[in-house]
């Protein structure tokens, strides 16, 4: 062994594993001549590498240029080490270990390689709908135990053939080397038809949705239900059938040009379609597309996703656009096993185009969008779970249980936080169960037993009943809103002071009333302090009001106009559900008022105003009229709209921003015969600049501290975009969401840090 060589060991953190990492690590340093080995262990990439000084220290500074595109580098630690004796640099086998952290690849979207053999006809693998690579194909949704070796996935079930052995085994410089999901059609998954007839799968598929039928397609993470997007008849039919009245369908469409017909694309979004993460991306509607209104009713976007499996590229070849909806009847969990198909066959599709590879692990699509002036995760589930979100400080273990709605959940140890992917509505039985198994799930993988047990505040939440039945030394209850604005400062790897505009649908407050328009104050001690408020005022029927948002405009007039608002209501009555009860509640509201729980939700005053502008007295998904507000603004968007005036009352503490001067200015205006896009623009300017107001008045006490915008109002870009620049042009900092949801799908992760600051702090 010559004595000359110089010897490091690399340790390598980030998304290192399942992104062809190893085999570039080989050729990189065979390529300078260095010996050594690269292997995985269940936390990091392992390098040691021995050559000349010089060679080794090139070796180090162009590591990062010669990676894969889809590697993604978090830390890496370089030290000195005794020499080792090798002759040739070797992948050398996996370790795993008890006390270790597992780092895994989500699943990633076809890359340009494998596409490009899937249309080559000389390619062996032409066609074929399961091709994968180093750089793209399953995951997560195929991984039954760590670390990630083709043996522990469902890929196992499908031994390689020898030509894929070749690949697999024994050439480095080949991008399958060690790819575990690689296969090819003569040892891999096969498609498999599930109707009455049995035609070639594909083609039979092909067949069904140009006729205009439904077709559950099994995908990555699970079924979607897919029709041809471009037949009004094939939409209404699978709106009517899954139950599903107005809430918007997720397109597919086969390449961005095909998009641009559709949609407006930036250059931002267009980066996001065509990322490995290959999320659905909510878009801006061409007023020339002739798309059917019904796919989006209402809506100014579109919901879009390029093809993200071999699959979809196939089916895609023949359609301009296909609708891709969850795999699901109304609130339940998506399917994923082809023993569920029955829930989806023949009730909603005619017939299921499956394949003999089992889904481990159900995992829905990611939603992105750009709103502010950067993209933001609005679901994060495919591509983006189950990586692993790094904190700025340690953490002790923690199972933290999430919101109802769009519910995650988050496990903790150390730096890392471990986001669940998109869950769905604890209030349906079957969600709920798949929740707990896949908290197990999760605990088992990455060797966790966490006995402290984090959930939200309010009593007779599902999450709150789920953490009470684990077994848990410790239990903690955070606020809704305080978690919402812990989830934005986690992400950014910010601690607390910051000031959180949280609004947002609702959640259980401190004083037992539902919150939901907040000015926070996060200090450094985990205490969250209530500075200011939206007016409260009464929120009939509790949970029912977010079904029903006429009850919320009947609490509004009431709060406007006292006992005159029945003359009010009686004549919107008429355009209302039940006169009857209309006037009941209205009676009730004025004589009684403390006789119902007060709420400051913002959502449920975005309710009220959409159906004082003529939109539907009930709402089939918590946000409708919001997002349709959203979207008559956009469309008014001529020039700035003025604001309407507001009072923000600081006789007491916490101040209350009141919004009624610019209610009445607003009905006045509907009543003059002011079109409903120009009032709603006028609305969302007045929100943003009162929102302003009572900010730039609090920071006067709190000093110029970071600005957090948090909670599912900011899914609105006008109302972010509004608040944040205003916000900006006094000079203050703002932290918008970017990786995790303002929704309650980011809740999880707000809890982690609340409970972990406030546990420091006793
Ligand atoms: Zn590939
Ligand atoms: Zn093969
Ligand atoms: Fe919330």
């Amino acid at each position: 062994m010559d004595e000359s060589l110089l010897w490091r060991r690399l340790t390598v953190r980030g998304r290192v594993q399942g992104v062809g990492f190893r085999p570039a690590v080989w050729r990189h340093a065979r390529a300078l001549g260095l010996v050594g080995t690269v292997r995985n262990t269940a936390r990091d990439v392992v390098i040691e590498v021995g050559g000349p000084a010089a060679a080794v220290a090139r070796f180090e500074q162009t590591l990062a240029a010669s990676l894969p595109a889809r590697a993604v580098l978090e830390a890496i630690t370089s030290a000195p080490m005794e020499p080792a004796g090798a002759t040739a640099f070797e992948i050398a086998p996996s370790e795993a270990g008890p006390e270790v952290e597992p780092s895994l690849s989500p699943d990633l979207a076809t890359c340009p390689d494998c596409l490009a053999e899937l249309r080559d006809p000389r390619d062996r693998r032409f066609g074929y709908p399961f091709l994968a690579c180093t750089q793209c194909g399953p995951r997560y949704t195929v991984i039954e135990t760590m670390p990630y070796d083709r043996e522990s996935t469902s890929m196992r079930h499908f031994p390689l053939c020898s030509a894929c052995a070749r690949e697999y085994h024994d050439s480095p410089a080949d991008r399958r080397f060690h790819a575990e999901a690689t296969c090819c059609p003569a040892c891999g998954p096969a498609l498999v038809w599930h109707g009455a007839d049995e035609p070639d799968p594909l083609a039979g598929a092909i067949a069904l949705l140009a006729s205009g039928g439904i077709l559950a397609v099994k995908s990555l993470g699970g079924f979607h239900l897919a029709c041809d997007a471009t037949n009004a008849g094939a939409v209404a039919l699978l709106r009517r059938r899954k139950r599903r009245p107005v809430k918007p369908f997720a397109l597919m469409m086969p390449s961005l040009a095909a998009v641009r017909r559709h949609c407006e694309v930036s250059e931002a979004e267009a980066g996001l379609l065509t990322s490995p993460e290959a999320p659905i991306v909510l878009l801006t509607r061409r007023a020339a597309s002739a798309l059917p209104e019904d796919i989006a009713p209402g809506n100014a976007r579109l919901g879009v996703m390029l093809p993200g499996a071999p699959l979809h590229h196939l089916l895609l070849d023949h359609f301009e656009a296909l609708v891709m909806t969850s795999g699901n009847v109304s609130e339940e969990p998506l399917v994923s096993r082809e023993e569920d198909l029955g829930r989806l066959v023949p009730s909603i599709a005619e017939a299921a185009l499956g394949n003999d590879r089992p889904i481990v692990n159900a995992c829905d699509d990611s939603v992105a969008a750009v709103l502010g002036d950067a993209p933001v995760i609005l679901r994060r589930a495919r591509g983006h779970v189950p990586a692993p979100i790094t904190l700025a400080r340690e953490v002790p273990q923690m199972l933290c249980l999430g919101s109802d709605l769009k519910n995650t959940f988050c496990l903790t140890r150390g730096r890392q936080a471990h986001l669940s992917p998109h869950l769905g509505d604890l209030g349906d039985a079957l969600t709920a169960r798949r929740a707990g198994e896949t908290i197990d799930q999760w605990c088992d993988w990455l060797g966790l037993d966490p006995e402290i047990t984090v959930h939200d505040l309010h009593p007779q939440m599902v999450s709150t009943d789920l953490a009470r039945r684990r077994p848990a030394s410790r239990r903690l209850a955070v606020q809704h809103h305080h978690a919402h604005l812990m989830a934005c400062l986690a992400e950014h790897g910010r601690g607390a002071p910051a000031l959180g505009v949280i609004w947002d649908g609702t959640g259980y407050g401190e004083d037992g009333t539902i919150w939901g328009g907040e000015f926070l104050l996060a200090s450094a001690d985990g205490t969250c302090a209530r500075l200011a408020h939206l007016e409260p005022v009464p929120l009939p029927g509790g949970d029912v009001a977010i079904r029903e948002p006429w009850r919320m405009a009947v609490s509004w007039l009431v709060r406007l106009f006292g006992a005159e608002a029945l003359q009010w209501a009686r004549g919107a009555a008429l355009r209302w559900a039940e006169p009857e009860l209309v006037t009941w509640l209205a009676q009730a509201l004025a004589r009684e008022p403390a006789r119902h729980t007060a709420t400051s939700s913002a959502g449920r005053l975005f309710d009220a105003v959409g159906v004082l502008l003529g939109m539907s007295p009930a709402a089939s998904f918590e946000g409708e009229h919001a997002v349709a507000l959203e979207s008559l603004a956009l469309r008014a968007r001529s020039g700035q709209a003025p604001a309407w005036p507001v009072e923000i009352d600081r006789s007491r503490r916490p101040w209350q921003l009141r919004v009624t001067p610019a209610l009445h200015a607003l009905l006045e205006a509907s009543e003059a015969g002011v079109d409903a896009a120009t009032l709603s623009a006028r609305f969302h300017t007045t929100l943003a600049a009162g929102i302003i107001e009572v900010v730039c008045g609090l920071t006067e006490e709190t000093g110029r501290i970071p600005v957090v915008l948090s909670g599912g109002c900011f899914q609105s870009a006008v109302l972010l975009r509004g608040v944040a620049a205003g916000l900006r042009a006094e000079g203050l900092e703002v932290l918008d969401h970017r990786r995790v949801p303002p929704n309650d799908g980011g809740i999880a992760l707000g809890q982690a840090l609340a409970a972990a600051m406030r546990l420091e702090r006793s």
